[in-house]
């Protein structure tokens, strides 16, 4: 399961060099609404040259991929795993809800990317997050569902180890960290 198109979520499907496939026998499951963002042949000659090599990388090598499998909506993508929108970040950005039994963990990846700054501050707009409100509305639903629902949660770039609770504090949130017993 792919979270967004960053390069530290993606790369590590394709080899240095020849781009070949790491896995061609997975099942590369997507966000439909990310795929077709950076798919898109117009969307190179929009953005700024900085982010073009990244686009161009995308375009040349995903999209011949037989493996990829875009999914619409908030679907059960494997049995236990909900896909969860959180556009933003980038335009098609996702968290993966688990679910066991009665328990929840929200896979955030990077919808509080660094969370000392991101659940402590919710408003603070980072310059990782393409869409800076955008992102800040879909952090707060987020965020307001996990402690809603008492989930745990861990993101992409959480510090070790990595999987937390949170509760409302003030403004923001206040991230306490699960350690094993
Ligand atoms: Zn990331």
């Amino acid at each position: 399961m792919i979270s967004h198109f960053h390069p530290d979520h993606i790369f590590g499907l394709l080899e240095k060099n020849t781009n070949a496939p790491v896995f061609p026998n997975a099942e590369i499951i997507v966000p439909a609404a990310e795929y077709k963002w950076w798919t898109d042949p117009s969307l190179i000659a929009r953005l700024p040259a900085g982010r073009r090599p990244l686009a161009r990388r995308i375009q040349a090598v995903i999209p011949n991929w037989k493996n990829v499998l875009p999914v619409e909506g908030e679907d059960e993508v494997v049995p236990g795993i909900y896909f969860v929108k959180v556009p933003g970040h980038t335009p098609g950005h996702t968290a993966f809800l688990v679910s066991s039994g009665n328990t929840q963990l929200m896979i955030s990846n990077d919808a509080a990317y660094v969370p000392a700054l991101c659940v402590g501050h919710p408003s603070w707009h980072g310059a990782f997050d393409q869409d800076g409100p955008m992102a800040e509305v879909s952090r707060r639903k987020l965020l307001d569902r996990v402690v809603a629902d008492q989930m745990m949660i861990c993101g992409s770039h959480f510090p070790w180890p990595g999987l937390a609770k949170i509760e409302k504090d003030g403004a923001g949130y206040v991230l306490a960290t699960v350690r094993a017993s």
